[in-house]
């Protein structure tokens, strides 16, 4: 039989909370024993308009929900300030933390890997949950080995705080890895509107679009003299995040190191 796996959500009223609720309904060995919320202290998740029927408590302080709570894992969606904090704190109390929310910055995973290091403590940190954009990334480092000349353009809702999105930087990251680094479009190039060109990146750019209608695409584009080649990831869905998160759920358990990328639980 699997082993019940005991789990604080911190965003519950998000979009991608709302969908890590449904995940854990329909999971039999995941059991949500209570969620970090910027609102409702004291309420139960059932209480909240739009929130499914679960008894589980609400606590507005992270330390305290770590305190009262037994849990094994921290599922973070919020915001890289909050969830900087509860991530820390999780692992203060040797909760393990799956951790989706984006835009930390190199410093706070810096900090979160140490802390990993030092409490012994498994802690999955992903830019994007979605396997076909796990894959989307890999194909991409793959290509910019024979196609070093490449631009990222990003387009998700209109709601998103961080720009560029965690996945445009990891990609960014995996191609930098592979790549020979090299100076891209005319020597003399000007941008007569500033940004036009994007984002910098190692010598290539990203671009973000922020529209409503989108959830999360990606779009990864190479060129060569008489060929281009795109690879493209869209998200339709947040459904499409969560068969990742349950992943991570689960390998966390079994793990005491920090993991920065999904690909790296995936063979
Ligand atoms: P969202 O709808 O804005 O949800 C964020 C939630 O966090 C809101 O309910 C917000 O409450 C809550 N919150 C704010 N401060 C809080 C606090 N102090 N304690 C607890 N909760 C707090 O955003 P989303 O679309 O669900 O995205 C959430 C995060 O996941 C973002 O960082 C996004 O980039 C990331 N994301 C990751 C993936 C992935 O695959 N890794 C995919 C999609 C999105 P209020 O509304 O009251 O402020």
């Amino acid at each position: 039989m699997t082993e019940t796996v005991n789990i604080i959500l911190a965003g519950p009223r998000g979009k991608m909370g709302k969908e890590a609720l449904e995940l854990i309904s329909r999971t039999d060995h995941f059991n949500l024993v209570g969620c970090i919320d910027r609102k409702n202290n004291g309420y139960l998740v059932k209480d909240i308009d739009g929130l499914p029927n679960i008894e589980s408590p609400i606590y507005t302080d992270a330390d305290e929900a770590f305190e009262r709570l037994n849990a094994d894992v921290l599922i973070d969606l919020t915001n890289p300030e909050v969830g900087f904090h509860h991530t820390k704190t999780a692992m203060l109390h040797q909760v393990r933390p799956i951790v989706g929310t984006s835009g930390f910055s190199e410093e706070q995973l810096d900090t979160l890997k140490r802390l990993s290091e030092e409490q012994r403590t498994g802690i999955v940190i992903a830019p994007n949950f979605a396997i076909g954009a796990v894959l989307m990334m890999r194909f991409s480092q793959m290509a910019a080995k024979y196609f070093p000349n490449v631009e990222i353009i990003e387009r998700h809702h209109d709601q998103k705080l961080d720009a560029p999105s965690g996945t445009a930087v990891k990609t960014a990251q995996l191609i930098k890895e592979t790549r020979e680094a090299q100076q891209q479009g005319h020597l003399d190039e000007k941008e007569t509107i500033k940004g036009a060109r994007g984002a910098e990146f190692d010598g290539f750019r990203i671009h973000s679009v922020r529209l409503p209608g989108y959830i999360a695409e990606q779009e990864v584009v190479f060129g060569q003299p008489g060929q281009t080649l795109k690879i493209t990831h869209n998200s339709t869905d947040r459904y499409s995040f969560m068969s990742g998160v349950q992943f991570a759920v689960e390998r966390v358990m079994q793990m005491d190191e920090y993991v920065y990328g999904l690909e790296n639980l995936m063979e």
